[in-house]
């Protein structure tokens, strides 16, 4: 729980404060001194009566009433210091900066859980441990620096890594971003990311609070209660923004032995973050370039004005807005000729609009005014403008600032002089704006804050035609491990899922019989092995009842053969939809083309269950093989609605069936409108 102890101490105690600044409890204590705590402030510190002019105590025993206790001291101290706090000294919030607790050993664990029994007895916080500490706009309890500029419109961060935290505070300075709260959780012994994030969602207030949050995580515990905070303070009109680390295997060892995380599978988290509507950042430089676009106005379309004084960075940007799949569409032709008679001669007004390096202040006010109020193909402008030396930009960055304030569209200010004028880059963050250094890390970041999709329902309604009866009769029914043909094809059926007829069969005669009845040309599969194909199980293009007959006979002798499998032959593009359980998130969906595109360019896009029709057609459009859908080399386009349709009904059908721990349908040969499973696994575990 969270408390406004925590929040909003009105006196606090470092216990283990000093005087050697070098030590945390020191660093702490000067920090809160330095930023002018307004509570009261004392120490404890059984060697001196005053520590950096502030009244210490040689025992917590003799303190008097405290709300917020920051702890350095050794870990085998603190529960009991703890439990004095909360007993006798009506503390209700602790920040345990101590390490040598759950992340090093079992005796440290144990530590820990009986410092958090002690905080949910008496209904208090607790923070850490092994964390930095907490920084809010009413106090600086950290051990660390740089404290940032505290603005309550700045970036609320919360981090599993203290010194993480303190590095990505260094990448966002630089660029004139302020925070309103920072957070620490290190060992979320009580409180981890997801209980800051509920606290954040229940008491938001649009009016008062900060709307840029960013994350640095490691492990996400509750990834129910993340998506549905995340996801609720999005639709309150915050923007989240967020780096996972442990995504890779190396990755996850490293987190392992960090804070004893565990790395969930990425795909999950990629499609978790997707589904609340986060911008995933792949490090610090990333995760503060895009917290610094989320506090300029909000971009509402694809369409990027580039004005620039020098060249190179404003076709290097371009490309990579373009290379995104955003626009840097041509300015109208009168606008054009307009503006290049306002400009010096050899200038270029087609967007990028160049005015070369001699343009002056003048001029860029005259293309900003024109880009806002002229230029309706436009939707933000992004203006590069250092200095090559020659002379003072001070004039410029006025003009940039007076455009922001007035201006609707966003302004992106991108300043690469950051040490020839480093003065007017600090003048005009001092108006309280941002800037970008880098024109192609911001291009980049640009992108992907555009691409991430809006939060996406968590309600998604059964079809009528799904029956639920059905699925949960064939379930419990059926035994772990895979399911037997009949109860895969029953339950596509149940949960309206188009197939293929088939039948399986385990004689000759009866092998004849069907074929007969479905015609020719025909599919022949072994049933019992797992991959068909793998052991020669699976015959295409069957044409006589002689090749039936023939084919029965060695299909039989495969190890592990039970039956043959029959089928009409279809035709059509091959398409691909899997499912598998995560522990805690649910099912993550894939789905793709089939064929080479999964199995060697790896084009899959995942979302987590239940996934809507809407959100269905975004993975299909977010796949790099969709031109093969939409009809490319003269191929028939399918019926991508349906398509959407079967991707969904397969998140539903693993809500309903939960048991199901993955499923493949693979592939689904796709014909126009017609879309049929010609193979599909399931695997239950109950
Ligand atoms: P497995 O995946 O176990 O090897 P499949 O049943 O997927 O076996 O068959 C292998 C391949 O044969 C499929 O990927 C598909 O290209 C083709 N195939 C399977 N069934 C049919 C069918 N009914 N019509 C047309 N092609 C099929
Ligand atoms: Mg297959």
């Amino acid at each position: 729980m969270i408390t406004k102890e925590l929040i909003n101490p009105q006196s606090i105690v470092v216990v283990g404060g000093s005087n050697d600044i070098r030590k945390p409890g020191g660093k702490a204590l000067k920090n809160l001194i330095d930023q002018e705590y307004k509570g009261k402030l004392y120490v404890v510190n059984p060697k001196a009566d005053e520590v950096q002019g502030i009244k210490s105590y040689r025992d917590v025993n003799l303190l008097p009433q405290v709300d917020l206790a920051i702890l350095a001291i050794p870990a085998q101290f603190c529960p009991d210091t703890m439990e004095i706090l909360a007993k006798e000294k009506g503390t209700k919030g602790f920040i345990v900066f101590s390490a040598g607790f759950s992340e090093e050993s079992e005796e440290g664990a144990r530590l820990e859980k009986r410092m958090v029994e002690i905080a949910n007895q008496y209904n208090a916080s607790l923070i850490g441990p092994n964390c930095i500490g907490v920084i809010n706009t009413n106090y600086a309890g950290v051990f660390t620096t740089p404290i940032p500029k505290l603005d309550p419109k700045g970036i609320d961060m919360i981090s599993g890594s203290g010194a993480t935290a303190v590095f990505i505070m260094e990448s966002a300075l630089p660029k004139g971003l302020t925070f309103n709260s920072i957070w620490s959780v290190g060992n979320s012994a009580q409180i981890g990311v997801e209980e800051v994030l509920e606290y954040m969602d229940e008491n938001f207030d649009p009016e008062r609070d900060s709307k840029v949050k960013l994350l640095y995580i490691e492990k996400i515990e509750k990834p129910q209660k993340f998506l549905k905070h995340t996801q609720s303070l999005i639709r309150k009109g915050c923007r989240i923004a967020a780096v996972k680390a442990g995504s890779s295997e190396a990755g996850s060892r490293a987190a392992s032995s960090h804070t004893g995380a565990l790395a969930s599978s990425d795909e999950a988290v990629s499609a978790l973050f997707r589904k609340a509507g986060i911008v995933r950042c792949q490090g610090r430089e990333e995760l503060a370039t895009v917290a610094a676009i989320f506090q300029q106005k909000e971009l509402q379309g694809d369409s990027v004005a580039v004005v620039t004084h020098a060249g190179g960075p404003g076709v290097m940007l371009t490309d990579a807005l373009s290379n995104g799949g955003m626009k840097v569409p041509p300015i109208d032709q009168h606008i054009q000729k307009d503006l290049l008679e306002h400009l010096f001669p050899g200038s270029s007004a087609a967007n990028p609009i160049d005015f070369l390096a001699t343009g002056t202040a003048e001029q860029l006010d005259y293309i900003l005014q024109t880009c806002e109020e002229r230029c309706d193909n436009i939707d933000a402008i992004a203006v590069i403008f250092g200095t090559p030396g020659l002379f003072r930009v001070f004039d410029a960055y006025d003009v940039i600032h007076k455009h922001i304030e007035k201006n609707k569209k966003p302004i992106y200010p991108i300043m690469p002089s950051t040490s020839e004028a480093a003065e007017e880059i600090k003048h005009f963050q001092a108006y309280g704006h941002q800037s970008f250094h880098d024109e192609v890390l911001f291009g980049q970041a640009l992108v992907k804050v555009w691409k991430t999709p809006k939060p996406s329902t968590l309600d998604v309604p059964l079809p009528e035609d799904i029956n639920t009866e059905k699925i949960r009769q064939i379930i419990s029914t059926a035994d772990n491990g895979y399911l037997s043909p009949e109860n895969v094809s029953n339950l596509l059926d149940a949960a309206g899922i188009p197939r293929v007829p088939e039948a399986v069969v385990d004689t000759q005669d009866q092998a004849v019989a069907r074929a007969n009845e479905f015609g020719y040309p025909l599919v022949m599969k072994v049933v019992g092995p797992v991959h068909k194909s793998d052991v020669g199980g699976v015959v295409l293009g069957v044409q006589s009842e002689e090749e039936v007959k023939d084919h029965f006979k060695r299909l039989m002798q495969i190890p592990d053969a039970k039956g043959v499998l029959l089928q009409p032959m279809a035709k059509g593009v091959e398409l691909f939809v899997g499912a598998k359980q995560e522990p805690k998130f649910g099912h993550i969906v894939l789905s793709g083309l089939g064929g080479i595109f999964i199995e060697v360019l790896k084009d899959v896009q995942s979302g987590l269950a239940p996934i809507s029709q809407d959100e269905a057609m975004q993975m299909i459009n977010s796949l790099k093989g969709v031109k093969m859908l939409e009809g490319a080399r003269g191929t028939k386009p399918v019926d991508k609605t349906r398509f959407a349709d079967i991707i969904s009904r397969v998140s539903l059908l693993c809500q309903l069936a939960p048991e199901i721990v993955e499923m493949d349908i693979n592939p689904l040969l796709a014909d126009g409108d017609k879309i049929l499973a010609v193979d599909a696994r399931i695997r239950i575990e109950k």
